[in-house]
């Protein structure tokens, strides 16, 4: 790495877009639509805001010969010409996604039992491989039961679930 270069993290707003950066410890910076917002300059990272936990990118950003200074003073002073860069404009910096967090959606109940099912019918296949070699074991042939009275079990909801719905439409 270029060590002429500053580099800093930039929390991209899930909102409006803006790649925000934190310009000095104490520069606590919003982005446009204020959604979110980047403080620690470069001591640490804190961020924080609307909707942040659900999904949200953090990318590193080289600002070429900008220092530390000019960050400093740009905040000192309010003149606010940096730590904000519009989204239209990101594609003239050199930047790399650091983490990333995207929502994560709760499986529907139906996908959480077909979930549930293909573990079971995983372990039971193992469990076969395993006492294959036993056929005649009386476990065995009551688990074959279980397993037969299960899947029966199944088809006949799925007859009754049919007929149910068959007879709705009619
Ligand atoms: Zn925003």
């Amino acid at each position: 790495m270029n060590t002429k270069h500053l580099t800093v993290n930039a929390l991209e707003c899930p909102d409006c877009g803006d790649f925000i950066y934190s310009r000095t410890r104490h520069d606590y910076h919003y982005c446009s639509c204020g959604s979110v917002f980047i403080d620690g300059g470069f001591d640490y990272i804190r961020l924080g805001g609307r909707g942040l936990e659900k999904t949200h990118k953090l990318w590193e950003i080289n600002l070429g010969d900008k220092t530390k200074q000019d960050l400093a003073s740009d905040w000192n002073y309010k003149n606010d010409r940096l730590g904000t860069i519009k989204n239209c404009d990101i594609h003239k910096y050199e930047v790399k996604l650091i983490s990333e967090k995207t929502p994560t959606e709760t499986p529907s109940k139906e996908t959480q039992v077909v979930r549930s099912l293909e573990n079971a019918i995983s372990e039971f296949q193992k469990a076969v491989k395993e006492y294959a070699a036993a056929l005649d074991n009386p476990l065995l042939k009551e688990l074959k039961n279980r397993v037969e009275n299960a899947v029966k079990y199944l088809e006949e909801h799925d007859e009754k679930d049919r007929t149910k719905k068959s007879k709705g439409k009619a």
